[in-house]
């Protein structure tokens, strides 16, 4: 996902352009694809990208061990820092800090990057397919979601039911 920014570059600090995103992103061997509006905005050092994507990404319940699509929202801001000056050609020192974006000797922004971390950081620790989902049957592996397996109940024990109580309280 590139956007040639020679001619943004090329106007005053503050200026704006929007871009309508409707691509596929790549990575590895899975791809994934991602909308929304982006707005670039020139910044003393190179270009400001702010706006907010939606994509949709296969993962694992954490609980019945499905695949499900999860949908995401990316709320992204990040300043890309020029590597070559846009009047005299020269090249510009390197940022210090590690990992920032930057835009190419060719004044090329590639989005692909940022927005592939930013999936990365929105993908939630322990995906659930629905909130109410069942999960597996410890015992026999059963997919609870699709009814109940021929196990007998887990017997409980007594110490823990009561935690179980006080969180049924906290619900209500
Ligand atoms: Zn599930
Ligand atoms: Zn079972």
């Amino acid at each position: 996902m590139q956007i040639n920014v020679s001619q943004q570059l090329k106007e005053i600090t503050g200026s704006t352009r929007q871009y309508e995103i409707d691509e596929i992103i790549k990575s590895g061997d899975s791809s994934y694809g991602v909308q929304g509006k982006i707005k670039l905005v020139r910044t003393g050092q190179g270009m400001l990208v702010k706006g907010i994507l939606h994509t949709q990404v296969e993962v694992t319940c954490s609980r019945c061990l499905s695949f499900f699509s999860c949908p995401l929202t990316l709320n992204i801001e990040e300043e890309y820092l020029l590597t070559t000056d846009i009047v005299s050609g020269a090249s510009l020192p390197l940022p210090e800090e590690p990992g920032c974006f930057t835009i190419d000797e060719r004044f090329v922004l590639d989005l692909t990057e940022a927005i592939h971390q930013y999936v990365m950081l929105a993908i939630p620790m322990k995906p659930l397919c629905h909130q109410n989902c069942a999960g597996i049957c410890p015992t026999c592996g059963h997919d609870l979601n699709q009814g109940p397996c021929g196990c007998l109940p887990q017997r409980v024990n007594p110490r823990w039911s009561e935690l179980n109580n006080l969180t049924l309280t906290n619900d209500a």
